[in-house]
């Protein structure tokens, strides 16, 4: 498939979906109303906090849950009244419910004889399948073990194998890598990422972390109370945050109060009380005299011990080793207090005395405007 056709397929839509638990009229509202497009072959991320929806909107593209009002279609086909195990979908949850007392050969076997998404398969065509499906993960060689044999890492491996097995067109992830610790949540993501360009397959994936999602994702949703507060790519996410919550969510971020003092050819000027024109940011919507928020990211900022003639002046209030980087806390003669993140660099880095005055700057660009 070429890779504007893959543009073009829609995988899942979902649309304008709320889903109400219990009565339609007081029970808990988990989706408000939400419209979403993931592609084919996209890796699609839901992010948010505990409680957002997440989980009710997988499993609502799986079929354990129905929509209130609006619809979901796959590949284009409406699948409100196809069972789960109908559905061109399988999922690969946190834990990995594995049979313990069968092999891992004969997990994925078991799976693909009870002729998942209708498909009826020979004895030999399985066999084959568990094969290919153990080669994918790169576990051939445990084929004969048992689950409790395995580490959590080859575990996940394992459930992500059998949840292949079948050949879905859709692979819903429900925050797969949380039971594994930091090293090896890392390499799993290298691991899934390589999975999916390889198969081709689109993966959904749910998480509430927002460097999981950053790193793995073509595109993410940003959800927060049953809404959809952005969808973009990684970089769209984090360096246009359309409002407050996103760009609070994902990573540290800097509110800033402004004044936008000029607009020229899509670009803005902002005054703010301790400094005139802030270097020109890209900005549809502002208007001369807006007072609006900005959200500036901490390595955005850059601090220099002489304060140049296009530095701001400022105060060095506390500073944190981070190991990669070193955060400092400033001041600027409003009171406003500014977080600066610098590389921990030997060659770029002359640390700051905590109580001395620096120069601060605003990288070019750096500020985004926020609608609310
Ligand atoms: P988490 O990350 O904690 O799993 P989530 O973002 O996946 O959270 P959901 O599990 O989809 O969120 O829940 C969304 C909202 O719906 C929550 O307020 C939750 O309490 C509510 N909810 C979920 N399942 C049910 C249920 N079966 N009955 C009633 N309310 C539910």
């Amino acid at each position: 498939m070429n890779a504007l056709h893959a543009l073009q397929t829609l995988a899942v839509s979902v649309r304008s979906v709320r889903k109400v638990y219990g009565d339609p009229h007081s029970g808990p509202v988990a989706l408000k109303n939400i419209d979403l497009d993931i592609r084919d072959n996209e890796f699609f991320t839901l992010l948010g906090p505990s409680g957002c929806g997440k989980t009710t909107l997988l499993r609502m593209i799986a079929g354990f849950e129905f929509p209130t009002q609006g619809e979901i279609l796959l590949y284009g086909e409406n699948i409100a009244e196809r069972p789960p195990f109908e559905r061109p979908v399988n999922t690969v949850f946190q834990h990995y419910a594995l049979f313990p007392h069968m092999t891992l050969a004969e997990n994925l076997a078991f799976g693909l004889e009870s002729r998942p998404m209708g498909q009826v398969l020979s004895k030999a065509q399985i066999a084959e399948r568990v094969r290919e499906m153990l080669a994918l993960v790169q576990m051939e060689r445990f084929a004969g073990r048992k689950p409790n044999q395995l580490s959590g890492g080859q575990q996940q491996r394992i459930a992500l194998a059998r949840a292949l097995a079948p050949h879905p067109k859709v692979l819903l992830l429900d925050e797969p890598l949380s039971a594994l610790d930091l090293k090896l949540r890392q390499a799993m993501r290298e691991e899934l990422k390589t999975i999916q360009a390889k198969t081709g397959i689109t993966f959904i994936f749910v998480t509430h972390d927002q460097e999981e999602a950053l790193t793995l994702s073509d595109r993410i949703a940003v959800l927060s109370e049953g809404e959809v507060q952005q969808v973009g790519r990684p970089e769209e996410i984090y360096e246009q945050p359309r409002n407050r919550f996103v760009a609070d969510f994902i990573g540290e971020t800097n509110f800033i109060q402004a004044t936008v003092s000029r607009v020229e050819a899509g670009l803005v000027w902002f005054n703010g009380p301790a400094w005139h024109a802030l270097p020109a940011q890209p900005c549809k919507e502002a208007q001369v005299g807006q007072q609006v928020t900005l959200s500036v990211r901490p390595e955005r900022l850059h601090l220099c011990s002489d304060i140049a003639a296009d530095a701001l002046s400022c105060r060095i209030e506390t500073m944190t080793y981070l190991g990669t980087d070193l955060q400092y806390q400033v001041s600027l003669s409003d009171g406003t207090r500014l977080t600066v993140r610098t590389p921990n660099s030997v060659e770029h880095n002359q640390r700051l005395a905590v109580g001395s005055n620096a120069g601060l700057v605003f990288e070019r660009g750096s500020a985004s405007v926020l609608l609310d």
